[in-house]
């Protein structure tokens, strides 16, 4: 890693733990599994079904669920461009750091621009990093819409009048009208398990 500050007396501390021997004591390597889509798509629902099967196969999982992370370290941010951006510049740079902890690392979140989401794949470093297109069309979010958000006429909402940036090479595109979320986590951790971590 090396930091990107803009204060010249801001030096990077290498410890004498390096990635390797943290996942040496893991027995596996990090990964974030990064989750885009619509609200209503069913990031959170797959992803927490993902982080169940990886727990009980005995892997170190995390999940950075958009909307719990908008409670916390995010909650002065707003839903405007800028703030989408800054939203998805720090989790891809907490994602990082969950990532070279040596945790596999779920995030859901919209994350509606390609460039962030590119951001966010520099950040974990190429073959850290696994795109997840959860791509179910805009009418069935809005028939599912679990948290009322659609109903609401809420601005700058992604798909209605904000937009939405479908990803152009994506690792896995899950179809969860044909699917059931269980079937798409296991589609997801199927993959994972081939990456051999
Ligand atoms: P997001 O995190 O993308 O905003 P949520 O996971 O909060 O979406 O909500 C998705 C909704 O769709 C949930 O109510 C979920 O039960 C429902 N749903 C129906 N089928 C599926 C599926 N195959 N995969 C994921 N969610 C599904």
């Amino acid at each position: 890693m090396s930091s990107d500050a803009k204060n010249e007396n801001v030096v990077w501390h290498s410890g004498r733990v390096s990635y390797e021997d943290r996942c040496a004591v893991l027995k596996q390597k990090g990964l974030v599994v990064w989750f885009t889509g619509l609200s209503g798509s069913g990031k959170s629902t797959i992803a927490v079904e993902l982080e169940k099967m990886l727990n009980e196969a005995g892997k170190a999982v995390y999940r950075l669920d958009g909307d719990n992370i908008r409670c916390g370290i995010n909650s002065d941010l707003g839903f405007t461009d800028d703030d989408r951006n800054e939203n998805i510049r720090r989790i891809s740079e907490i994602a990082a750091l969950f990532q070279d902890a040596g945790m596999i690392t779920l995030v859901s979140f919209i994350s509606p621009f390609r460039k962030m989401r590119q951001f966010a794949r520099e950040k974990a470093g190429e073959g850290n990093f696994l795109e997840v297109y959860v791509n179910t069309d805009l009418e069935t979010c809005m028939g599912r819409d679990p948290k009322g958000l659609y109903k609401k006429n809420i601005s700058h909402f992604t798909g209605k009048d904000s937009a939405y940036e479908e990803p152009l090479d994506p690792e896995i595109i899950l179809d969860t009208v044909k699917s059931t979320a269980v079937e798409c986590a296991k589609q997801v951790y199927d993959e994972i398990c081939r990456r051999k971590l």
